[in-house]
């Protein structure tokens, strides 16, 4: 993860990959097309309070609040401290707002699972921080009866997490961003979408496309044919190529994400 969002890396198309499974989109890769896009930041100190191990005792507070650095765990007080239960965002929003905080959490786009080709789902969530909050998280200590305390500043702002995975998914990225996009601008960002996939033969140049996670090619030209990926011969798992299902045609078909607008 980087602080900085990378514009120069934006039009890298996610590879595609041909498995005996199938074909699958790199889940990350897309989600890290929206980061790049969409962050005027990154939120290392939202990132790191996800990526907590489930034996950490996390709390946030107000920032005015915050103790000076020369505090342990040992004597750390209670005061205004909101304890975290749970580190999934909409469960960090509840908290705060239970305790009194302007925040907010929502879902921005869930992939149905099936319905595209990335190979994790992903989950984005919008976190709207009025109040801006310090957290606070103690690592039991391996030696000696201490904690290992660190703490981050989440300032006031708009915030989106970015997590693939199923069950419980895992947060890859938290962006700072001017405004929480629309599902339809998210779709649109080029190199993000993972529900259609592009074929076309080097030798013959005709191309296919597959829709929304299902391996059915339709030709690109109305005189083509429509084949399936379980019909294709001699797949190639080192290149990701297939044998061109054009009668006669002794090409190799490749893949592409289509990408980008549907
Ligand atoms: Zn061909």
């Amino acid at each position: 993860m980087t602080s900085q969002p990378n514009h120069a890396a934006r039009c890298n198309t996610p590879q595609v990959t041909l498995t005996e499974h199938g074909l699958a989109i790199d889940a990350t890769t897309t989600i890290m097309a929206a980061y790049s896009t969409l962050a005027i930041s990154g939120s290392l100190a939202l990132a790191a309070l996800f990526a907590s191990g489930p034996d950490m005792r996390c709390s946030i507070e107000r920032p005015a609040k915050r103790r000076s650095a020369t505090d342990s765990a040992s004597n750390a007080h209670t005061g205004d401290k909101v304890r975290l239960e749970s580190l999934v965002p909409s469960a960090v929003a509840a908290a705060a707002t239970a305790a009194g905080y302007e925040t907010g959490c929502r879902l921005v786009w869930a992939d149905r699972i099936g319905a595209t080709f990335a190979n994790r789902p992903r989950l984005i969530e919008a976190m709207d921080v009025g109040t801006g909050f310090t957290y606070e998280r103690a690592a039991p200590a391996h030696l000696g009866t201490g904690a290992i305390v660190s703490r981050g500043d989440v300032p006031q702002g708009s915030y989106l997490v970015f997590s693939v995975g199923l069950g419980v998914p895992t947060v890859q990225a938290v962006a700072r961003v001017e405004q929480i996009p629309t599902t339809e601008a998210l779709a649109a960002i080029d190199g993000f979408a993972a529900d259609r996939i592009t074929a076309a033969c080097g030798r013959c140049h005709r191309q296919w496309t597959a829709r929304d996670g299902r391996p059915i090619f339709d030709p690109a030209d109305p005189d083509g044919i429509e084949w399936d990926l379980g019909q294709a011969a001699n797949l190639g798992f080192i290149t990701g190529t297939v044998d061109c299902p054009v009668p006669d045609c002794p090409g190799r078909v490749g893949f592409t994400a289509a990408g980008g607008q549907a």
